[in-house]
């Protein structure tokens, strides 16, 4: 492990292209199976590496494939292999990422599912790169619409999935479909019999590639992780930032690039924060450290190469804002916490297609990772208000208030008021930057058009702009009536895939910034899902709500018109009617007086 972490992208024959699109995308070192991956593949050997989705593994065949491709031929070089639509889509997008300097370069996702007409100009147009599910794949090759003469390598992605799903036998007459001299890497989380047996018969000499991690102890360390749902991450991390008692934090984030954007973002909130990153000066990063030691900084966003080594014990908090591609690393980052013979918090956001790495983590710990419930907005407002108390105190205690005592006294016979008012409109004064009782987090693009088209009113503050305390949790709910026209919606998610009402509702309200009180009527079907939302949805936010993605797809959001409709009414389909009057800012308000009654009973 110590060895490749002083490797670099730079050591490795990768063409020039590929060399500035990773350095772009901020990768600082390749992850374990890059680093043993990359050199064999570019050597034109055969591999098998055992590893999952999110160890890196895409970029482990793509990057040293890609080196090879010449775009001045449009017939296919490279052919994925991937098991679900969804992965060829995602290995698709991800090669486009890592040949952005390829010029003519194009890859061509091809699954059932999708028309067969769109996929065949397509492949007339010229591809070099294929990636498609086993079905539709030979299906091309059965039509003749699918050359696959100048093939230089095949991939086998996710091996035992396609083995799973009943894919082997296509998977075997496409490979014979292909010329002799073409390299295989086949990848694989486990190696069943049938995968040896492609193996053994298809791969000649292949290298071997198993990324084994030790197991460590880190009992000082309390671990929890949050599967992220619903809610944003940024949203996410801000609330456990202010709820958690702390001293000092380091986020691990996977990118140089990351480390920055997250740092404007968590500045834009309110948070100093410094980052440590491997395009910094060594000068720079101590300086860095040295701040953070003395308490001049309490939150650092870091990526591993930067933060190697880092022994500040102040750190109480490590989040895993990203989580780690091998298990070494997660080691290694929470271990930047409980230094010193201290206790310390490790925090992991898990998406939910990382679930299997979350499980290697815990094999490769031997210890229990606890779900961890994300504090509510209430949880928030109760922390800010016991450290309000708290301050409120500490003043009393500590400072010499005769002069304002005088100011007060004068103040209220002049006005009239109870001294009781006055400390009110004080309190109020002294929070307003930054509410007791907290709005919402986000503040999403505009998503409903100014008065001029219909009178309609905005509905949430723009950037920059704060919303009056007292407008937020207090004001009554407002009629689902007043809100204009509702349309229907199609999205392309459904119950096959593991969707659920509050996944759907959760991502749009985050993505999409409407309340959730006009996220109505989420009917779940099988392979895709109804939502009704306003009619009149601006095109950006449909833009970006088309790319959101919930249980790992796209949501391919497109307006119905009524007719389309109705045959899937006849479809099984679990119905939600949002109550049209709750407003998104209510119920803290309710768990608030319930939260704080329960803090008030632990502070006895
Ligand atoms: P994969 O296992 O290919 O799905 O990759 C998982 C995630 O890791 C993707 O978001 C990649 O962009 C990211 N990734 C891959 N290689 C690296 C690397 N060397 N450094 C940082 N991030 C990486």
């Amino acid at each position: 492990m110590e060895k490749q972490s002083e490797l670099r992208f730079g050591d490795f024959a990768l063409a020039e292209p590929l060399q500035r699109a990773v350095a772009e995308l901020g990768y600082e070192q390749p992850s374990p199976i890059q680093a043993q991956s990359i050199p064999p593949l570019l050597a034109g050997h055969d591999v098998i590496g055992l590893a999952q989705t999110g160890t890196g593994k895409t970029a482990a065949f793509a990057l040293p494939l890609l080196s090879r491709v010449d775009c001045a031929m449009r017939s296919p070089q490279i052919l994925v292999l991937a098991p679900t639509r969804e992965l060829a889509i995602q290995v698709a997008e991800a090669m486009q990422g890592y040949a952005r300097y390829l010029p003519g370069f194009h890859v061509l996702p091809i699954y059932g599912g999708q028309s067969m007409g769109l996929q065949l100009k397509q492949l007339q147009r010229g591809v070099q790169v294929v990636v498609g599910t086993p079905g539709r794949i030979q299906d091309h090759l059965r039509r003749g619409t699918l050359r696959l003469e100048k093939l230089q390598a095949v991939v086998l992605d996710e091996a035992d999935e396609m083995l799973r799903m009943g894919f082997i036998d296509a998977v075997e007459d496409i490979l014979q479909h292909t010329p002799d001299s073409r390299q295989i890497a086949l990848f694989s989380a486990t190696m069943p019999a049938a995968i040896h047996r492609i193996a053994r018969t298809y791969l000649r000499n292949p290298v071997e590639i198993r990324i084994q991690s030790a197991t460590k102890t880190v009992s000082a360390i309390r671990q929890r992780y949050w599967q992220v749902s619903g809610t944003h991450k940024l949203d996410a991390l801000t609330r456990i930032l202010e709820v958690e008692d702390s001293n000092a934090w380091i986020i691990f984030v996977r990118t140089k690039t990351a480390t920055v954007e997250l740092a404007e973002r968590l500045e834009a909130r309110g948070y100093a924060c410094g980052t440590l990153n491997g395009d910094m000066s060594q000068a720079l990063r101590e300086q860095t450290i040295e701040r953070l030691k003395s308490g001049q900084l309490d939150i650092v966003i870091a990526t591993d190469v930067a933060a190697r080594g880092l022994d500040v014990e102040r750190i109480t908090h490590v989040i895993n804002y990203d989580i780690p591609n091998d298990t070494e690393a997660y080691i290694h980052r929470i271990g930047r916490t409980g230094r010193a013979g201290r206790k310390g918090e490790a925090i992991l956001f898990v998406a939910p297609r990382e679930r299997h790495l979350l499980k290697a983590i815990e094999r490769a710990t031997g210890q229990t990772i606890e779900p961890m419930h994300l504090p509510s907005l209430a949880d928030v407002a109760d922390r800010r208000m016991a450290q309000f108390k708290d301050q409120l105190a500490e003043i009393l205690e500590g400072e010499d208030l005769s002069p304002f005592e005088t100011l007060i006294a004068e103040f209220q016979k002049e006005s009239n008021v109870g001294l009781g008012e006055i400390a009110a409109a004080l309190a109020f004064w002294v929070q307003k930057d930054k509410p007791l009782l907290p709005a919402a987090e986000k503040t999403p693009p505009p998503i409903l058009e100014a008065a001029s088209s219909g009178g309609r009113r905005r509905e949430r503050p723009r950037a920059g702009e704060s919303r009056p305390v007292r407008e937020g949790p207090i004001r009554a709910p407002s009629g689902g009536g007043e809100e204009g026209p509702m349309g229907l919606y199609r999205l392309e998610v459904g119950e096959q895939h593991g969707a659920q009402i509050k996944n759907i509702v959760g991502a749009i309200a985050n993505e999409s910034g409407l309340p959730s009180r006009m996220i109505r009527k989420v009917r779940i079907q099988a392979e895709h899902s109804t939502v009704e939302l306003p009619a009149d949805l601006h095109a950006s936010v449909l833009e970006h709500l088309r790319k959101t993605r919930v249980c790992g797809r796209p949501l391919q959001i497109r307006p119905l018109s009524g007719g389309e409709e109705s045959g899937s009414k006849k479809e099984e389909a679990r119905t939600l009617r949002r109550a049209p009057a709750r407003s998104a800012q209510q119920s803290p308000k309710k768990e608030l007086s319930r939260d704080s009654t329960r803090k008030r009973e632990r502070m006895k």
